[in-house]
């Protein structure tokens, strides 16, 4: 079956196409030149007038692991709020901060989103993370696996093990929790919390292991690079929300020593202590230091203002943190000898002084960074608000007066502590495209998606342009899923199963020797458990796996 997309205007970055009205041929689920000679078009879609992008790709959204569980378990009322009906095509489900799987994979799909993230995909939990993501439709996805406040790791590190043995054992954790990338949460903080540690800055010490942050982020990010992973490190910093944590951040960016690093939800780590609430932005050195280093890339973690649910392997933060939750209820957590978690309910007040003033920061960020390859759209779903409300930030990104307009209503004294009314840029739709398309599929190593060229899986969306960008980026006209049709006019059409995407990295097997006994004497799985196999995410026929080709290689 040959489809044609006849006369849009084109935004793909990924071939410096921008906004030029071109025809897309799509075949067998893959986009395709126009064929030479004869041809039979079977189906076409007249697209004069509407705006042309990829599928856009989320790189950071809480959507499997059981920290997403417990949010749902602790908030029925969130629930009860938006309840999702069954329809002949879709389940049924609720919705709001940390909607059911299928509402999920829906709702992304109805905001021309085709991919998803997840990144903080817990070795010994990675079972359950993919099962729950085999569960949402329509999406691909996949996974960052979290290390550094593991305890084999820290060991390896107190014994002074060399970068080769690590990177073995990283190799090995990537493989077996069948991920794209690694994550590190609080480094070593996760692991210090349960020593009775209620903080730690980048060059203290773990009190049992003698490891600081510095050392895990530096062995890591090593680790990345050497075995060829496309993804950087992808780092949580410290002191998360933490006011003053600016300097925290600017030291990470300078100790990492040139090597590839991903700040996550940079707005939680961009804070200064100046002015009478002794909480300021940082938003302006944060994004000088992005700038200036190319070898850093970072996402946003914007809030926006309602209810939602924070959800965090950052048991330290998240137990500082509890005591604004609210609802009134929270879950801090152990999670054996690999991590933590917290969940915290959370609402947003634009006239919190505090909360109105991240608010201003993340924008602030969005806007001061230049590079639009190396910033990405996201809430940090749930963190800082449901990615529901991102056709909203956009239209923040895009419309200088609506966000001016926003702005005079928040606090008076946040109001007063933002440079936001006088910054004039207003992010393009090749911006857009950019970090929410092609910027995404090459900062995680995605092949063949994010992009229009020939070649690629026919991930489309095609919206109708509007100059309320909000009602625009809500409500596309068409997305295609590899090529199929599975949302006309913002409604899910039609379901069908993403691929898994990941990368495997070499190790040398010798490293299972002490991993055996080390799973023996401590962890209550057994090491041919936690392996995950391919079949177990292919199995009963729910999409397919994708493995992308390392640095260096050829796929
Ligand atoms: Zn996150």
């Amino acid at each position: 079956m040959l489809i044609k997309l006849t006369g849009g205007a084109v935004y793909d970055p990924a071939s410096g196409i921008d906004g030029a009205k071109q025809d897309i041929y799509i075949q067998d689920g893959r986009i395709v030149n126009k064929p030479v000679g004869d041809f039979k078009v079977d189906k076409e879609y007249d697209l004069n007038g509407k705006v042309v992008m990829s599928g856009a790709i989320d790189m950071h959204t809480h959507i499997g692991g059981g920290k997403g569980n417990i949010a749902r378990t602790l908030l029925p009322e969130d629930h009860r709020q938006d309840p999702v009906h069954r329809t002949d095509i879709c389940r049924s489900g609720c919705g709001h901060a940390m909607p059911s799987t299928f509402v999920t994979g829906y709702r992304y799909a109805e905001m021309g989103y085709t991919a998803g993230f997840e990144p903080a995909v817990l070795p010994i939990n990675a079972r359950q993370a993919h099962m729950e993501m085999a569960d949402i439709p329509i999406l691909d996805k996949g996974g960052y696996v979290l290390m550094g406040s593991d305890d084999y790791l820290l060991r390896m590190l107190t014994a002074k093990k060399d970068q080769k043995a690590i990177n073995d054992y990283v190799a090995f954790t990537m493989q077996a929790a069948k991920a794209i990338g690694v994550k590190v949460v609080n480094p070593g903080g996760i692991s210090a919390f349960k020593f009775n540690q209620r903080k730690l800055d980048l060059d203290e010490q773990n009190s049992h292991y003698g490891v600081t942050p510095r050392e895990i982020l530096r062995v890591l990010a090593t680790a990345v690079k050497e075995l060829g992973i496309t993804h950087p490190l992808h780092v949580h910093g410290c002191n998360l929300g933490v006011p003053g944590n600016m300097n925290t951040t600017l030291d990470t960016i300078q100790g990492i020593g040139g090597l590839p690093m991903h700040l996550t939800h940079i707005q939680f780590h961009s804070y200064g202590t100046e002015g009478d609430f002794k909480f300021s932005s940082g938003a302006a050195q944060i994004a000088e230091a992005v700038n200036l280093n190319k070898n850093i890339t970072i996402d946003v973690g914007q809030i926006l203002f309602g209810q939602t649910v924070t959800a965090s392997g950052d048991n330290m933060r998240q137990h500082a943190n509890h005591k604004h939750a609210s609802p009134n209820k929270w879950v801090t957590m152990d999670i054996e000898c690999d991590a933590g978690c917290g969940v915290v309910p959370f609402k947003y007040k634009d006239q919190n002084f505090v909360n109105a003033l991240q608010w201003a920061i993340g924008l602030e960020t969005f806007l001061l960074v230049d590079d639009p390859w190396r910033i990405f759209l996201t809430t940090d779903h749930p963190n800082g608000a449901p990615f529901t409300s991102y056709p909203h930030l956009i239209r923040l990104l895009m419309d200088r007066s609506f966000r001016n307009d926003v702005l005079a209503t928040i606090h008076p004294e946040a109001q007063k502590m933002t440079t936001l009314a006088s910054i004039e840029r207003e992010y393009s739709l090749q911006e857009i495209a950019i970090m929410t398309r092609a910027g995404a599929a090459r900062l995680i190593g995605l092949q063949d998606r994010g992009a229009l060229s020939a070649g690629n899986w026919a991930d489309i969306t095609v919206y109708t342009d509007n100059a309320d960008r909000q009602l625009m980026f809500e409500k596309p006209d068409y997305v295609f899923k590899d090529g199929e049709l599975v949302v006309v006019d913002g409604k899910v059409v039609h379901t069908k199963w993403g691929t898994t995407h990941v990368v495997k990295p070499d190790f040398d097997a010798s490293v299972e020797k002490d991993l055996q006994k080390y799973f023996d004497r401590f962890l209550t799985m057994k090491l041919g458990n936690f392996k995950i196999s391919d079949d177990e995410i292919t199995e009963d026929g729910r999409g397919s796996l994708t493995v992308h080709p390392l640095k260096g290689t050829v796929a």
